[in-house]
């Protein structure tokens, strides 16, 4: 989504000092580590808490899409080579680089996506946690392993996974660092080369990752940062990478899709959602309440998975309802560089146009507003208040859209089994939220919810950091980020088997006829025999 139209304009930020940490000539720097020498124009980069231009990169062409899958398929050659130790110390290096320099990529990510610093630090987290995890999961997984062969005795098999090569990352704009860099640590653990597009409204916590992994030790070139526009750039990624890790929009991610599927390219889909919480009869509503509203308000809600639809059951819908609306009033909202503010700005004014319009759609047609509803230029040029609205029906654009800010709809259900026909009826199937005392049933109802993640009295994270696959269902992707899949995905599978004393064929001593009756015999003795795994 374009922030506004102004975006391509000849340099000319002011040297200015944005924070202690960060000044113009830092971000001038990381627009300098951009793959991108065929750039003829830049991209203004808006810092969304004033409006303000923020800095300047360049607007890659498509000749540096290919220019830089073809660095990194080189320096992908000898990265390859290294033990999974190697790669590990490189990941684990980046880990404490990340931590100590958090400060200083806290304030970048602020100032241009203009979220709050405390979301702007489960980024920091999220990309230390994937760098450990997959640092030290890697070679188990990927390792090569013996595998039963089709016959006992006769075959012996080893399944060896090859990284693919160069794989390509989109990434969005909500989580600059943890989206072009999260996919990215298990696709170079792989042995990949990588090549990450970011958004075009938020490039340098990207361009930031990419200096600090060549710190770790990285090879220089193994992976590329092309800053520019999505629909210049998306084509010749797909052309010039061997597997295409996207982040985004349904719309977007279907046309990409698309482009890899007609070049018989694999591809990952971590697409849109329209999330529902499940707020049961016995739920803590102490726990509840703010949980909710952390689902709302995480990022702004311009998170995938964030929360907007509540289906709370009628025994505890007033109660929950007034709690609610009354702690959504309370969020402190804000711009600045500290910890002192539970929610940010909105991206730009597209989405805040977005945000605005899906509320206004809602209340033109008979919703009741129980918080927030406004716009806020007081506080900065894209803040919206966190909103909780009722009695928003089916023809509302809020009912079913992604509305990707800080606004849910509640309903009130008459049973739980209301609830999970409510919560499934969505063309999206991303992340689901249940609060009950009964976690045992509340496991069992989780089974019954047509999305990836299901979150147990928690909204999001719970299932997000964590060593399990997470992706959707239906129209909100295809494949999976994290655990064994979440890398996987970057490699090809090959077997390698080895036959032994005789052919899986008629032996000369045999006529065919005796064969198939032999076999036939054996196959009903085999059926015995457990398979080793
Ligand atoms: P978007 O689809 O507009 O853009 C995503 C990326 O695609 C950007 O880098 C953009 O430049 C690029 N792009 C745009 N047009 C392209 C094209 N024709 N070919 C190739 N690339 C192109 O999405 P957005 O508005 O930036 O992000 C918000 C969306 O992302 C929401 O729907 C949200 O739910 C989704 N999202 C999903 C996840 C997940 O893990 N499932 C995570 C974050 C965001």
């Amino acid at each position: 989504m374009a922030r506004s139209s102004k975006q391509t304009e000849p340099p000319g930020t002011a040297a200015r000092q944005w924070s202690p940490r960060v000044s113009a000539a830092l971000l001038e720097r990381l627009a300098a580590r951009a793959a991108a020498p065929a750039a003829t124009k830049t991209i203004v980069i808006e810092a969304p808490f004033s409006g303000e231009v923020l800095g300047h990169v360049p607007q890659g062409a498509p000749a540096d899409v290919v220019a830089a899958c073809a660095q990194a398929r080189e320096a992908q050659q000898e990265w390859a080579q290294r033990s999974f130790a190697a790669r590990a110390a490189v990941m684990l290096r980046f880990h404490d680089l990340v931590i100590d320099n958090s400060a200083e990529i806290l304030d970048i990510i602020q100032l241009e996506s203009g979220k709050a610093r405390r979301h702007a630090f489960e980024e920091v987290l999220d990309v230390a946690i994937q760098a450990r995890y997959y640092a030290h999961t890697a070679a188990a997984f990927l390792e090569p392993r013996r595998r039963q062969g089709a016959l006992p005795v006769l075959t012996k098999a080893w399944e060896h996974h090859h990284p693919r090569g160069v794989i390509g990352i989109i990434a969005p704009w909500n989580y600059p660092l943890t989206l072009a860099v999260g996919d990215a640590v298990p696709a170079l653990m792989a042995g990949n080369g990588v090549v990450v597009k970011p958004d075009a409204l938020t490039p340098f916590s990207a361009l930031w990752a990419a200096g600090l992994l060549e710190e770790a030790g990285l090879p220089r070139g193994l992976l590329q940062v092309v800053t520019g526009r999505g629909a210049e750039l998306g084509e010749p990624l797909v052309d010039a990478a061997d597997y295409l890790m996207f982040t985004g929009s349904t719309a977007t991610g279907r046309k990409v899709a698309a482009l890899a599927a007609e070049r018989l390219k694999d591809s990952s889909m971590e697409l849109g959602g329209k999330n529902a919480l499940l707020v049961l009869p016995d739920a803590n509503l102490r726990r509840a309440v703010p949980g909710a509203v952390r689902g709302i308000t995480s990022n702004g809600g311009q998170l995938c998975i964030s929360i907007e639809r509540v289906y709370v059951h009628a025994a505890v819908y007033d109660v929950f309802a007034a709690r609610l609306a009354v702690s959504l009033r309370a969020v402190r909202l804000g711009a600045s560089l500290t910890f002192l503010e539970d929610m940010g700005s909105l991206i730009g004014a597209d989405q805040l146009a977005k945000v605005a319009g899906h509320v206004a759609d809602a209340v033109g047609k008979g919703a009741e507003v129980l918080a927030g509803g406004n716009a806020r230029p007081d506080l900065g040029a894209y803040f919206f208040e966190p909103t909780l609205l009722s009695g928003v029906s089916a023809e509302m654009d809020l009912c079913r859209a992604e509305t990707f800010g800080p606004v849910a709809a509640i309903y009130r259900c008459a049973s739980v089994d209301e609830m999970v026909a409510r919560a499934n009826d969505s063309s999206y199937g991303l992340n689901a939220s249940i609060w009950t005392r009964d976690t045992r049933f509340g496991r069992e109802l989780a089974t019954r919810i047509q999305t990836g993640t299901v979150n147990i009295n928690e909204a999001y994270s719970a299932t997000w950091a964590s060593a399990s696959p997470m992706g959707g269902f239906k129209e909100s992707g295809l494949g999976r980020r994290h655990g064994a899949q979440g890398i996987v995905k970057f490699t090809e599978a090959q077997t390698v088997a080895v036959e032994r004393l005789l052919a899986i064929d008629t032996p000369p001593f045999l006529n065919h006829q005796q064969y198939a009756t032999l076999m036939s015999a054996a196959m009903k003795l085999l059926k015995r025999v457990p398979i080793v795994k």
